[in-house]
């Protein structure tokens, strides 16, 4: 596409942070006012997220908005296409656990004039970069990096700690679990623990989290 017909429009807003961030209570923020704009807005989350409603975005706190659940990046293409008016925003949630086939995606909604607002989680249970972000970091006009509250200092949380059985969850388990009884908590780095180092723990803060 030459550079000339690019709508000034299209941009890339990312929203990132560990769980409990208020990540997706942003992205909602986001899609209501572009509602009240009365522009057109497609909004869609992985298919794989059904914890609380296959068509809804639902945050922590229970706001809703309503969306297209979509299996991965050919679906989420698929359901662009297939508009009949264009969108002018498209809001993606839970990003991570898309491919990397979103990245190119996305560029192309971006270059169309499209607005896209991506939230997802940064960093997976083991602190490490998670899947497609990093990339989505790099191409964003707009980042905004949430933190939660660390579940046992009351600090600033920017890990998501599994757990599995009340314990600090194996580095060597799968990045995503699906249908296990993990739970999860936002944590800040220095309570962000997975099991080898369960033993670096003093004894308050053990029992703090027991
Ligand atoms: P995310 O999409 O980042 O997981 P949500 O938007 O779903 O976050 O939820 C954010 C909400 O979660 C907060 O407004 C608050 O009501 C709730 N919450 C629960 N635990 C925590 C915590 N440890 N820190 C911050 N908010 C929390």
């Amino acid at each position: 596409m030459p550079p000339g017909s690019r709508s000034a429009e299209g941009r890339l807003e990312v929203i990132t942070g560990p769980m409990f961030s208020g990540k997706s209570e942003e992205l909602i923020r986001r899609v209501n006012r572009a509602l009240i704009a009365r522009q057109e807005v497609l909004v869609c989350k992985p298919a794989a997220d059904d914890r609380y409603h296959p068509s809804q975005v639902t945050s922590h706190s229970g706001r809703t908005a309503k969306a297209i659940p979509v299996a991965g990046t050919p679906e989420l293409a698929a359901a662009w296409r297939s508009l009949e008016v264009p969108a002018q925003v498209i809001a993606l949630d839970e990003v991570q656990f898309f491919g990397a086939d979103l990245s190119a995606l996305i560029s192309e909604m971006v270059e169309a004039g499209v607005r896209v607002i991506a939230a997802g989680l940064d960093l997976d249970f083991r602190g490490e970069p998670f899947g497609v972000l990093p990339d989505l970091l790099a191409r964003a006009e707009q980042i905004d990096k949430l933190s939660a509250i660390c579940v046992v200092c009351g600090g600033t949380a920017t890990r998501t700690q599994r757990l599995l059985g009340g314990e600090p969850a194996d580095p060597n388990g799968p990045v995503v679990l699906v249908g296990a009884s993990e739970r999860y908590e936002a944590r800040c780095r220095q309570h962000h623990q997975l099991v080898r180092e369960r033993g670096a723990l003093g004894g308050q803060e053990a029992a703090a989290q027991a």
